[in-house]
């Protein structure tokens, strides 16, 4: 399989990413989200590498991106919890539920099911229990007791206030853990780190908060094909509705990557390649993106790498870092480039 854009994935930056996180969890073990296929960087990859590092805590949306993970046998737990439709597979143990609802508790505890986590709302309004349904557990067997942070990207109060909320729940329940802190939720400092922390984002080369900066590494790059090299002269345009209009002789390039791969049209005139020698011009299309190559040769086969560091990319493009990462399409080849694993 030959394909004409590639995703380079670092591992090492993956673990030394994961390692930075572990290490500001402080006492708390440091889990990994892998949901929506590693953030777009292939769950399988990333689980394996992150194993191998020493994480013992996976964290998925659904019950097929579990079933996608079963072959390494690693401790999942999916975090939308059962529906009735997934009570087949969940009662195999291939991961551990995350409870949300009063329906699922039940639907959960009439099955006899085993060990599972379960999510209390502290303010976030989005999935979990309500603080004052804790009575439900009772008979449940709870490894992880979780909740999750509306604001941590933000100098909030809501953090403070979520904070406290979840430290009063300690000794209510017999659950063996807590875990309150997503990525930016690990920056906010040790009080929000309990028994295990869950990054997403950071461990992947986003930059929830500024204090993380200069600690992680970028994971993810893009690069792809020329497809053509053309010249175009002066007061002619280039792409989609001529928004491009040429000052002088230019040499453009045609790379094989559009938005359908997650290159979204907020990079339009605005993004660039080879560490910011090559800009964007024009429109990008749907399978195809024109560089300004007049500073280089640059010809027909070559491999060009796309600027993608997660924080300037997002500015650049308006677009969330997230978006960025789990936008990225499948007809990237994904290789994996350092010899961790
Ligand atoms: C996605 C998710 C995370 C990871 O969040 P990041 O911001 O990517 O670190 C942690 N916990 C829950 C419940 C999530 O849904």
């Amino acid at each position: 399989m030959t394909a004409p854009l590639r995703l380079r994935l670092d591992g090492q930056a993956l673990t030394d990413n994961w390692r930075t996180l572990a290490r500001m969890s402080g006492r708390a073990a440091c889990g990994a989200a892998i949901k929506a296929d590693g953030y777009g960087l292939g769950a399988i990859g990333v689980a394996i590498r992150l194993a191998d590092a020493g994480c013992r805590d996976f964290f998925v949306a659904t019950w097929a991106e579990a079933a996608a993970l079963a072959s390494l046998a690693l401790p999942v737990s999916v975090l939308h919890g059962v529906r009735e439709e997934d009570m087949a597979l969940a009662l195999t143990g291939v991961a551990r539920p995350v409870l949300n609802t009063a329906a699922q508790v039940a639907r959960w505890k009439a099955a006899g099911g085993g060990a599972c986590d379960v999510m209390i709302d502290t303010g976030m309004n989005r999935l979990g229990l309500s603080v004052d349904a804790l009575g439900l557990l009772e008979g449940l067997r709870v490894d992880t007791l979780m909740s999750h942070l509306a604001c941590a990207d933000e100098d909030s109060v809501m953090n403070a206030r979520q904070l406290a909320a979840f430290a009063a729940l300690a000794g209510r329940t017999r659950a063996r853990r807590l875990s309150l802190a997503n990525s930016a939720g690990v920056a906010l400092g040790s009080d929000y780190a309990f028994d295990l922390t869950r990054p997403g984002l950071a461990l992947y080369g986003g930059i929830p908060r500024a204090e993380m900066r200069d600690l992680l590494a970028q994971v993810a790059m893009p690069e792809a094909q020329v497809l053509q090299r053309r010249r175009v002269s002066a007061g002619d345009t280039v792409g989609y509705n001529a928004t491009w209009t040429a000052a002088r002789q230019t040499e453009v390039a045609i790379l094989n990557i559009g938005y359908a791969d997650g290159y979204f049209r907020g990079f339009s005139d605005a993004g660039s390649a080879g560490g910011g020698r090559f800009p964007v011009i024009g429109r990008v299309s749907m399978d195809l993106v024109a560089l300004d190559v007049t500073a280089a040769p640059m010809a027909e086969g070559d491999w060009v790498a796309l600027d993608y560091a997660l924080p300037e990319a997002a500015a650049l493009s308006g677009m969330s870092q997230y978006e960025l990462l789990t936008g990225l399409g499948a007809r990237f080849e994904r290789r994996w480039i350092s010899a961790t694993v």
